[in-house]
């Protein structure tokens, strides 16, 4: 209640000063009201007086225990400025106990009787004013949990919207694999001759079938492996891998597909014994994917490199190419799920968006990371960076202490 706020409570139960002062303040246009009793007063510090103007004679024991009672529980923002009219010669004097029993406690201000006018409405004024600034100081907090709640409400709502499309996506594409597999079976069954010889062109379309299934299957697999790292359903089986292993073996994979779009690969940025501690088949896996994607965003001619950049705490493991590159607004967002720079439903490259997502959830579970670097037109820098092995760094050193 704002005017509340700016209201003066006046208790001075003995002489005329009371009603004097209320006078006095409503002439300057200021709204005072008088407290007859102390109840009176704690009324009016409970409902959120701006200002308490008190006669010291009005602060006897029981009256300063009633008054602390009624301070004691305002909110930890409140600190009422109490005006004390301390009798005539006080200030100059040592101050009485009561006054200073409720200084300790207080946000007091005192002014020695006679007072003048405009001490008494200036004190008030600036009392008054500072009082305000609380309530501003509570309704911008207030104001500020309010914003924080709502906010870890529509983020409570998110987390359960995505928890929903993850289990929806889980449990399609597990519906999805079933008749997959019985769609493998029958054609591996027709392709065996188990029902009669196939002709050229029959054999011709059964290609296409296991062309198309095994990209399905694949695209269903990388929903599923995404549904199940995002629920935390994956094992990760840490050991201490040799990096070198690691980026041969994705060479081996990968080297039909360099040769056929006539591409080069140099990994001669990477030496044997720099050991990683990881889930051998996961980090396989996110190698491969990065060339893969290295391999479909770079012309005919290009090139992709893997090195290994090994430090203290561990091994930066970077798949560069000289492809396409990735525009600098798409830059932030190329780990989220199902984001692709070209949305085109007529776009030449396969995939549903999920590779990247995927392998950067695995690199952090793994305690690692992956991050992107890229230039459109020049070429991306993939570095997916892995923890080393405990044994890796010490054994390094003491091999090269040894060699000298
Ligand atoms: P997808 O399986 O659809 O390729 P990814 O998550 O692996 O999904 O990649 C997402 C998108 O990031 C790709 O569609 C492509 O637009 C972009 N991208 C990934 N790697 C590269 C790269 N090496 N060069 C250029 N663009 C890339």
């Amino acid at each position: 209640m704002p005017e509340r706020r700016r209201r003066v409570a006046v208790h001075a139960p003995t002489g005329r000063d009371g009603p004097l002062a209320v006078d006095l303040l409503s002439r300057w246009r200021l709204d005072a009201v008088l407290c007859a009793d102390i109840d009176a007063l704690c009324s009016a510090i409970g409902s959120g007086i701006g200002v308490v103007v008190i006669a010291e004679e009005a602060l006897t024991p029981r009256t300063r225990e009633r008054l602390f009672s009624a301070l004691d529980v305002q909110p930890s923002w409140s600190d009422i400025p109490l005006i004390v009219l301390t009798a005539e010669g006080e200030l100059a004097r040592s101050i009485t106990r009561g006054i200073e029993a409720v200084a300790e406690r207080g946000n007091v201000i005192l002014l020695e009787r006679p007072i003048r006018v405009s001490m008494l409405v200036t004190a008030v004024r600036s009392a008054l004013r500072a009082r305000e600034r609380q309530f501003e100081i509570r309704d911008y907090v207030a104001e500020r949990e309010r914003l924080l709640e709502s906010e870890r409400a529509a983020r409570a709502e998110a987390e359960e919207a995505n928890r929903a499309k993850i289990r929806f996506l889980a449990v399609m594409s597990h519906e999805l694999r079933t008749p997959l597999n019985a769609i493998a079976g029958y054609s591996d069954l027709l392709d065996l001759g188990i029902h009669g010889e196939l002709s050229d062109a029959q054999r011709d379309a059964l290609r296409r079938i296991q062309k198309s299934e095994r990209h399905l299957l694949g695209l269903i697999e990388d929903v599923l492996t995404y549904a199940r790292v995002e629920t935390g359903q994956l094992k990760f089986d840490l050991a201490a891998v040799d990096t070198l292993d690691l980026v041969t073996t994705t060479e081996a994979l990968v080297a039909p597909q360099i040769q056929s779009r006539d591409l080069r690969l140099d990994m001669s940025g990477c030496e044997a014994g720099v050991l990683v501690e990881v889930d051998r088949d996961k980090t396989q896996q996110i190698l491969v994917n990065l060339v893969t994607n290295a391999i479909k965003f770079t012309p005919a001619g290009g090139q992709i490199s893997i090195a290994c950049v090994p430090d203290a705490g561990s091994v930066r493991l970077t798949v560069t190419d000289t492809g396409i590159g990735i525009p600098a607004d798409t830059l932030p967002s190329i780990f989220e799920p199902f984001v692709q720079v070209d949305t085109r439903l007529t776009r030449t490259h396969e995939g549903v968006g999920l590779g990247l997502a995927i392998s950067r959830d695995l690199a952090r579970a793994m305690g690692g990371d992956l991050t992107v670097e890229s230039r459109i037109g020049e070429g991306s820098c993939f570095t997916l960076t892995l923890r080393r092995a405990a044994n890796g760094a010490p054994r390094l050193h003491l091999e090269a202490a040894a060699a000298k």
